[in-house]
């Protein structure tokens, strides 16, 4: 009873019954089990509000690669999914829909109608972006599905900063943020972009007054300098020159006057803030709104340090006349006050980088703001500093990176130490659990720290620390004491209104998500111990992170020290890092140029296999990888290559040319065209899974037409003919390369090296060798027997890359070979997603039968070269002779079964005195030497006037270029590689030629 495969893979179909297959029969969960070693993923959570783009496609698929793979291996494994509640991005996209749809902002709505709109906004975004991930073949243990923000994760983010709070980790000191104005929060400099920017140049003049103290001199001097934002004049605290520039030198430590607030401020010196080669070479010094000029600050702190602007962007008291105005109309005003007295010197219009923030798309203000740090730096109390702890796990290989180089980005970034501003002015995150009063006299700060510091010491979950110079008490809870918050309210405590960096809740991802600090509330496990609990116990630490390398730093480094310091020990033993999917331009694909292609549509075209096996096998050790973007004819369907001008809503308009109608390239538009459809973007690149999904569906569709009267039985390796020892052999060769491969995170050998061996070895060699044997009744058995063995073996190394193909097939084979295997047949598993990972004797692999079979491929190559080069159709059958050494003869006598119908040969001579045919085409080798013999299949006449005249046309086009190479003008003047490129096309034509007059003597010989 034979089983007829449809005649075509249909992904679709495939994908939707298997999804449902697997998820019913519950595969991808993980419980703890003593019995099995686990392997566990933690999936980067993507951005709760984010849809699956092609660089979560390719993670994701690698991580699921090695999930299946190592499950198949039998390992307990676990990947576990969950997404990010990722702070300003989510919150951002809420606010702007709510000023939008609403006109509102969120100061209208307060702070928890705002959460609760997010929470809503986030349960419908969690769906589309967890069904995404599902419909790629992610096999994650849903059941375990956890969200940053949930109570789980937000349990152990709170013991966290309680903790690191207690242990003196958490300090709250000043710092310079970039900020956003319009969503009046500081933004990481990740998610701020520099644009090139016309902006003026101003350049005005301060007075010189004198000493400090001493009356203003007689002589009145000016020191000018030059800035792009004159505003921040109001915010000056010194002027400041290079210590060795002589123009200056006798000014230094003299006085100026700010002439808009009347300060006298100082002329300071220097080096690394002032340039005397640039401009004036004196600068003015705004220590609270530019990076530079606050390091010079902290170089010579008695100049002071003024904030000038509101959180909203208008001038605040400290710019006296000016307050209340928006800094750009301030600008205006500040440079007009300048000119009225006689102090503007002069403006040009220059380009400057602006940094912009990513979310609310507004230019960034520099700001001086209050914010809660986490202390990296080393301590001498005899705790450990917490960049130290994470750079040691890798110098020390307990933690390592594939490829290694990336290491060196995690180490450099970690050694400069630098303290983690971890507060965000946010209303969507983890609110900080700090309790704060600031005591308006010295005496009732003091009274209140004797009278109750003792009584905040002696409660577990209570830690505090105070503030001196502003006289301030930070009160931290573990966990919300509802009596103490009513008592601290009463006393003048307030809560902070800052929430956590999003990465400080993504930084505890391996171990928040496993259950730490375990099942308990903190305070029933006030030793706060590693907790014994058995998810946290088997899983962790996990064993393998995939992710970017756009932020090793600020998650890869922050997950090592928190899982040091929480639990003592690493996250995970390897980090993999990705290569990106760039356009084909060898751009970053981003949704605003319009460059990037939809995996849904790829899943759509050429279905989730081939998508994955793109993915894989563009994942090597090296580069990123370019793919070539089409826009996809939504009229037929053909695909136009995209240029860079169809980007960015450039282009409105594309005639397809095939079908000549028009469309609008596809890209981020903003509304429907109702005169033309958009095209959807696509790429051929997805081709080739696509096609190899096709061919081993051919394969087993024709094979199932072949196991008529099948039986299981066990066979014997050492008795099967050559075709099926040699067949074995690279079976196990490649099945062991492809376990090497997948250990050592090389995806693309995967890829490489399965494909190779299905579509060329089995499927292009030994099923048409097979043919033969299997019309035979007494061959018939054990010829079945290889092949459902050799199918059953390939589709379990499918699986992990493409797993609906592999699936569909595995099914279909076990319905007429249930029982199958080599040597000895089993019972197949019900599914090839719980089946064992093959493994083969080292006996099978036979190098002197792989080696026979190369040379026999290579005379089959050869043959197949003759009958193109001379355009004899297939059914022709040849005459072939070929001149080797009597072994190689009678091997190929051996094989000529086999290289008779592969190379379409009637008869067949070997041997070391064969004579060369006269009028024959040849092939030489290094083994031997083979003739087709072309005797009335061609006509000599004609085919040697047509080569003397390719070989006259070539000869004409080599003394050209030869000439153009003796022409010293030329070669002195073109580009280097131009000459390169016609020296190769000088070689290249030699060889054809050569090649040629030997096709020329071949006939001639008639
Ligand atoms: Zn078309």
């Amino acid at each position: 009873m034979a089983t007829e495969l449809p005649k075509a893979y249909d992904p679709k179909a495939a994908q939707e019954k298997w999804l449902t297959f697997w998820e019913q029969k519950g595969y991808f969960h993980s419980e703890p089990d003593p019995a099995k070693k686990p392997y566990t993923i933690v999936i980067p959570p993507p951005n709760v509000t984010g849809a699956l783009h092609m660089g979560h496609a390719l993670n994701n698929t690698l991580q699921d690669v090695l999930i299946r793979w190592r499950r198949m291996q039998g390992y307990n494994a676990l990947w576990m999914p969950g997404t990010d509640h990722a702070g300003i991005a989510t919150q951002a996209v809420v606010e702007r829909q709510l000023l939008q749809q609403e006109k509102k902002t969120r100061h209208d709505l307060g702070r928890d109608e705002l959460v609760k709109r997010i929470w809503q906004w986030k349960d419908q975004y969690e769906a589309r972006i967890l069904g995404q991930l599902r419909e790629i073949g992610a096999s994650c243990d849903w059941k375990r599905t956890r969200f940053t923000l949930d109570p789980v994760c937000a349990r152990a983010v709170r013991e966290t900063f309680f903790k690191m709070f207690r242990d003196g980790y958490i300090y709250r000191g000043k710092r310079l943020v970039n900020w956003d104005t319009h969503l009046q929060t500081s933004v990481a400099d990740d998610e701020t972009d520099t644009v090139p920017t016309k902006s003026g140049f101003w350049t005005f003049k301060y007075q010189v007054l004198g000493e400090p103290g001493a009356p203003a001199t007689g002589e009145p001097e000016f020191i000018s300098f030059s800035t792009t934002r004159p505003e921040t004049m109001l915010g000056d605290t010194a002027v400041c020159v290079h210590p060795s520039d002589e123009r200056y030198k006798a000014l230094i430590g003299k006085l100026v006057t700010q002439p808009h607030t009347g300060r006298k401020i100082p002329i300071i010196a220097d080096g690394q803030l002032a340039d005397p080669a640039l401009g004036t070479g004196c600068v003015k010094v705004t220590p609270a709104h530019d990076p530079n000029d606050y390091a010079c600050y902290q170089r010579h702190p008695e100049i002071g340090i003024i904030n000038i602007l509101n959180p909203d962007g208008t001038i605040n008291d400290a710019g006296g006349e000016y307050k209340g105005l928006d800094r750009y109309k301030a600008r205006e005003a500040v440079t007009k006050k300048m000119e009225d007295l006689g102090l503007y010197v002069g403006k040009e219009d220059r380009e400057v980088p602006l940094k912009i923030s990513d979310r609310s798309k507004t230019p960034i203000e520099p700001y001086l703001s209050d914010q809660w740090f986490v202390k990296m730096a080393d301590r001498n109390d005899g705790k450990p500093g917490l960049a130290q702890m994470a750079m040691d796990a890798v110098t020390d290989g307990r933690v390592k990176f594939f490829p290694e180089r990336y290491a060196t980005s995690y180490l450099d970034w970690l050694g400069e130490k630098r303290d983690w501003c971890i507060s965000r002015q946010l209303w969507w995150g983890h609110r900080i659990a700090v309790w704060s009063r600031t005591f308006a006299d010295q005496k009732t700060f003091e009274d209140t720290l004797a009278l109750e510091a003792g009584t905040w010491a002696s409660i577990p979950h209570v830690a505090w620390t105070a503030q001196d110079e502003t006289r301030t008490v930070h009160i931290c809870l573990a966990h919300d004491d509802q009596d103490l918050i009513a008592a601290l309210t009463a006393d003048g405590f307030a809560q902070s209104d800052d929430v956590l960096d999003t990465w400080f809740s993504s930084a505890l991802w391996p171990h928040s998500t496993l259950g730490w600090p375990g099942p308990s509330l903190p305070e029933a496990n006030p030793g706060r111990e590693a907790p014994d609990w058995d998810a946290l116990r088997s899983y962790y630490p996990t064993s393998t992170l995939v992710t970017s390398r756009d932020i090793i730093t600020l998650w890869v480094a922050r997950m090592v020290l928190t899982g040091l310091y929480n639990l003592n020990e690493i996250p995970f033993h390897h980090v993999y890092i990705t290569p990106k999917v760039l356009d084909g331009f060898g751009e970053t694909m981003s949704k605003t140029k319009g460059n990037g292609v939809d995996p849904l549509d790829i899943i759509d075209t050429y279905g989730t296999d081939a998508l994955r096996y793109y993915v894989t096998s563009i994942a090597g050790e090296t580069q990123d990888s370019k793919l070539p973007v089409s826009n996809q004819c939504p009229h037929c369907g053909e695909l136009i290559p995209q240029k860079q001008e169809h980007l960015g809503l450039r282009t409105k308009k594309l005639a397809c040319p095939k079908c000549k109608k028009e469309f609008r390239p596809g890209g981020p538009w903003p509304v429907e065209d109702t005169e033309r459809p958009t095209a959807k973007q696509a790429s051929d690149r997805f081709e080739q899974g696509r096609n190899f999904a096709n061919k081993m569906w051919n394969a087993t569709r024709f094979m199932l037409m072949n196991l008529d009267g099948y039986t299981p039985g066990p066979v014997d390796v050492a008795a099967l003919p050559t075709e099926d020892r040699w067949l074995l052999s690279r079976l196990a060769t490649t099945t062991k390369a492809v376990t090497a491969a997948l250990e050592a995170y090389r995806f693309s050998d995967v890829a490489r090296l399965v494909y190779d061996f299905v579509w060329s070895e089995f499927c292009d060699w030994y099923i048409e060798m097979s043919k033969g044997r299997l019309k035979v009744p007494a061959t018939r058995g054990p010829a079945q027997r290889v092949l459902t063995g050799v199918l059953d073996g390939i589709l379990r190394l499918v699986q992990p890359v493409m797993p609906f193909v592999a699936e569909s097939l595995w099914h279909a084979l076990g319905e007429v070979a249930p029982v199958r295997g080599l040597p000895s047949p089993a019972q197949a598993e019900e599914s090839v997603v719980i089946a064992k990972w093959p493994t083969y004797p080292e006996a099978w692999i036979d190098a002197p039968v792989e080696a026979r079979f190369a040379r026999m491929q290579d005379l089959v190559r050869s043959v197949r070269e003759v009958r193109n080069r001379y355009q004899v159709d297939d059914k022709t059958k040849l005459d072939v002779t070929v001149k080797c050494a009597d072994a190689v003869a009678a091997d190929f006598n051996a094989l000529a079964a086999f290289i008779g119908p592969l190379a379409g040969i009637a008869t067949f001579t070997a041997g070391p005195g064969v004579a060369k045919p006269k009028q024959a085409g040849g092939i030489v080798r290094p083994e031997f030497e083979a003739h087709v013999s072309l005797v009335g299949l061609i006509d000599p006449g004609a085919e040697m006037k047509r080569l003397e005249k390719q070989i006259a046309d070539k000869r004409k086009s080599l003394d050209g270029t030869r000439a153009k190479l003796s022409n010293e003008k030329f070669v002195a003047g073109a580009p280097p590689e131009v000459v390169q490129q016609q020296r190769e096309l000088v070689a290249d034509t030699e060889k054809q030629i050569a090649a040629l007059e030997e096709n020329l003597r071949d006939l001639q010989t008639a």
